[in-house]
């Protein structure tokens, strides 16, 4: 799995470099198709059944307002944007999955406050994650760091267990719900975890654009996304997505 995280590490930092004001959303999509069909992977996102049809896009790319689920195409990045990009592979028959937010030149200071809250709420999950720890804890960790910043954490969408299948369970909520304290999940060596926390400026609430995938923020504010993928063990979280 890690073969697989290193994979999708590598990736999302060719598209990072290449994400300058002027280069559209479909060329990151075919660098990404490119290196890991060189690799030997498979794009694991195109092609995934949903309301709006097979996923169309090798990579989820989500600009500003839209917080994930973005389908690359013409649209070019532009300075001041914030640029999610989330992509999957299988690699040897295990899956890799991880997404950053880039900030496309200066970007004004609770933009910058919104990307480093997110990153901060993952490192988090990957501070807390360890045999015996219960889900709820992290996930209210996580919550409290983005709220108390006056932010909204994404209700809809959420983190997932993940090995041969890219979506495995359990699904691992950013925030805390009655029904996740009653059925809450304890953490155990071997499980390997999507950890994905989504922020947004402002309201939590999304909605589904009419290409049926993009999901944009309700009151249109911008949002950002991370993902790494983590390995319960006995020391902690074992991150298989940071590249090593
Ligand atoms: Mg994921």
């Amino acid at each position: 799995m890690r073969d697989a995280g290193r994979l999708v590490h590598q990736v999302l930092l060719a598209m990072a470099q290449m994400a300058q004001p002027g280069v559209t959303t479909a060329e990151l999509d075919s660098l990404a198709e490119r290196m890991c069909r060189q690799a030997g992977a498979q794009c694991l996102f195109k092609g995934v059944p949903g309301a709006g049809g097979p996923f169309p896009g090798n990579i989820c790319c989500s600009i500003n307002e839209q917080v994930v689920h973005g389908i690359p195409g013409p649209r070019k990045i532009a300075a001041g944007d914030l640029v999610s990009l989330d992509f999957g592979v299988r690699l040897h028959g295990y899956c890799g999955d991880a997404a950053t937010t880039l900030e496309i030149g200066p970007v004004n200071e609770r933009l910058h406050l919104l990307v480093e809250t997110t990153r901060e709420a993952l490192e988090i999950a990957i501070r807390m994650a360890a045999p015996g720890v219960r889900w709820s804890q992290v996930a209210g960790a996580m919550q409290k760091c983005a709220e108390d910043r006056g932010f909204g954490v994404v209700r809809q969408f959420v983190g997932h267990g993940i090995g041969t299948d890219m979506w495995e369970d359990p699904k691992l909520p950013n925030f805390v719900s009655a029904a996740l304290l009653k059925n809450d999940i304890v953490l155990r060596k071997g499980m390997v975890l999507a950890v994905e926390p989504m922020v947004n400026l402002g309201t939590a609430e999304v909605k589904i654009l009419e290409d049926g995938w993009t999901v944009v923020t309700k009151d249109g504010k911008p949002s950002a996304h991370f993902e790494h993928m983590l390995a319960v063990t006995d020391d902690g979280a074992d991150v298989l997505t940071d590249g090593r």
